[in-house]
């Protein structure tokens, strides 16, 4: 039987962390791939009382990790919509723990994989993010407002703000970041 510092150095071992986004964004996966952000279902489980367990985006099921990040209808088509802007084909269909450990063959261009394994991270981030301004809202009318903001657009304003950054290479413009953002070649 393994102690629980060797699991989580085996478990450390097949987490993908990725040079081109912040390290915050980096921390957050970690954290989600370990299943070790305060979610509802965790809190309840770790016997904190929490007064509400539903996800802060649906409002119906039990707030865990795999749901909130992931399974929750409101989330998944924030993931549609990132998988549409990449042209990934109808059966790319990767869980969580896929994208978390860059298991996601995605493409066969490194680079590639790389910034869409980037972009992915950054989606992760702004999930919590976005959770945590719900949640903290100071009114339902400000909880509801942040509902609906429009969270594709922001994933991809600030994936070509970061990855670039960071990447060994020439940015996109605005532009074709939006229409081809698998075609490095187009600037
Ligand atoms: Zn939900």
């Amino acid at each position: 039987m393994l102690s629980k510092r060797s699991s989580l150095l085996l478990m450390a071992r097949s987490f993908s962390w990725n040079s081109w986004v912040p390290r915050k964004v980096n921390i957050c996966a970690w954290r989600v791939f370990l299943n070790h952000l305060p979610t509802r279902a965790n809190l309840m489980h770790r016997g904190i009382q929490v007064q509400n367990p539903c996800c802060a985006f649906c409002e119906v099921h039990l707030e865990s990790t795999n749901h909130c990040f992931f399974s929750c209808p409101k989330i998944e088509i924030l993931w549609l919509k990132i998988w549409d802007w990449w042209k990934a084909s109808g059966s790319f269909n990767p869980s969580l723990e896929d994208i978390l450990k860059k298991i996601v063959g995605f493409s066969e261009d490194k680079k590639v994989s790389k910034i869409f394994h980037a972009v992915s991270m950054i989606v992760i981030w702004h999930v919590w993010t976005w959770r945590n301004k719900i949640i903290h809202a100071a009114s339902i009318e400000e909880a509801n407002s942040a509902r609906h903001e429009d969270n594709f657009s922001t994933v991809q304003r600030l994936s070509l703000l970061w990855i670039f950054s960071r990447a060994p290479f020439r940015s996109h413009s605005w532009d074709s970041w939006v229409r081809q953002p698998y075609d490095l070649g187009v600037s």
